[in-house]
């Protein structure tokens, strides 16, 4: 067996050790919870999101403590089982052959949090079952083919959980207000789109599409606080003030891929991201609900393990493992 997937720092507990099923069933109960609140369905309305907004925050547990240092604990905790998750669901495909996947995509505006989530929430997994890709605009190879193209190789490896910061929807999103290609092209890719995904689905890919919601006051704040700290100053496009000019058409272009593109294969979710601190807890509880859904187990040994155990307790019997490691 690959036991990459082992190696932690001393200092860091072991997930599949100090997390039973026991302490995971209230978490993934809450998280289907969440999930649900924030998932789009028929009828829905982005302009009535309110981006301050904390849906399925247990109020009267936060309110004690605060709403920060909560969802850091809360995190930490989702994060251990995150971790158990994602080594199961690796050791599956190592062992097991299983094509079982999670992608997680992340869409929003410039300063919407898509990095500070994956800092936070994927953060707490093993960077080597992790693939994490962010995507920026096309390269002159990529143009050469296909909007698909680049995001099919981007995929995960079964039994790893993908990132996608930024996605395939940047082709109807920032290429239709920016008017970079005919509408008839951008407006055929809806469907390409669902077709793709529903491929990926069938294939094994479990896919959570989550757009990081914020406030167009919010931005300027953001913004203004990269320009004014020297350590921010990096992360500053001037080009992040002519998307912010046309906000309203953003808005109009993610209403309709979140409408056009929200599909039991691929649902879409808004999370409300004004609050760095409830968005981290509400994507860590929509990783969290999808892999409770999974119901991954750690794959049976294809040995006999007792027969295993007797070959290695042999070999120390006749004084070999001895006498190889003095030798090294
Ligand atoms: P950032 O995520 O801040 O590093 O910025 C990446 C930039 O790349 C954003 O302005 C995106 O809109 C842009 N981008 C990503 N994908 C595409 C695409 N397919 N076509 C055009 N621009 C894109
Ligand atoms: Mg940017």
């Amino acid at each position: 067996m690959d036991t990459r997937l082992k190696a932690r720092p001393a200092n860091v507990a072991d997930p599949a050790v100090t997390s039973t099923p026991a302490d995971l069933a209230p978490l993934a109960a809450r998280a289907a919870k969440v999930r649900d609140l924030l998932r789009v369905g028929p009828g829905f309305d982005l302009a009535a999101v309110d981006a301050r907004a904390t849906p399925g925050l247990p109020r009267r547990a936060v309110a004690d403590q605060g709403g920060k240092e909560w969802s850091r604990e809360q995190v930490a905790a989702i994060g251990t089982h995150l971790a158990d998750q994602q080594e199961r669901l690796f050791a599956q495909a190592k062992v097991g052959g299983a094509r079982g996947r999670l992608l997680l995509v992340l869409q929003a505006l410039d300063c919407g949090g898509k990095d500070g989530t994956i800092k936070r929430v994927a953060g707490a997994m093993n960077p080597l079952g992790l693939h994490i890709v962010g995507f920026g605009p096309p390269t002159k190879e990529e143009r050469a083919h296909d909007f698909l193209w680049r995001i099919r190789r981007a995929l995960p490896d079964p039994g790893v959980v993908g990132i996608f910061n930024r996605s395939h929807y940047e082709d109807v999103l920032a290429v239709r207000v920016r008017n970079l290609v005919p509408e008839s092209t951008w407006r055929a890719r809806y469907d390409l789109i669902n077709q793709f995904e529903k491929e990926l689905a069938d294939d094994g890919v479990t896919i959570i599409k989550a757009m990081l919601h914020i406030s167009y006051g919010e931005q300027r704040q953001r913004l203004l606080d990269r320009l004014n700290d020297p350590t921010k100053q990096w992360k500053f496009n001037p080009g992040d003030l002519d998307d912010r000019a046309r906000w309203p058409d953003f808005q109009a272009a993610y209403a309709d891929a979140l409408a056009l593109c929200a599909t039991p294969a691929a649902p879409w979710y808004v999370v409300p991201a004004d609050r760095k601190w409830y968005r981290n807890w509400a994507v860590a509880n929509l990783l969290l609900a999808a892999f409770a859904d999974m119901g991954l187990k750690y794959p049976a040994p294809s040995f006999d393990v007792e027969e295993q155990r007797a070959r290695l307790t042999a070999e120390e019997r006749a004084g070999r493992g001895k006498r190889e490691m003095n030798s090294s």
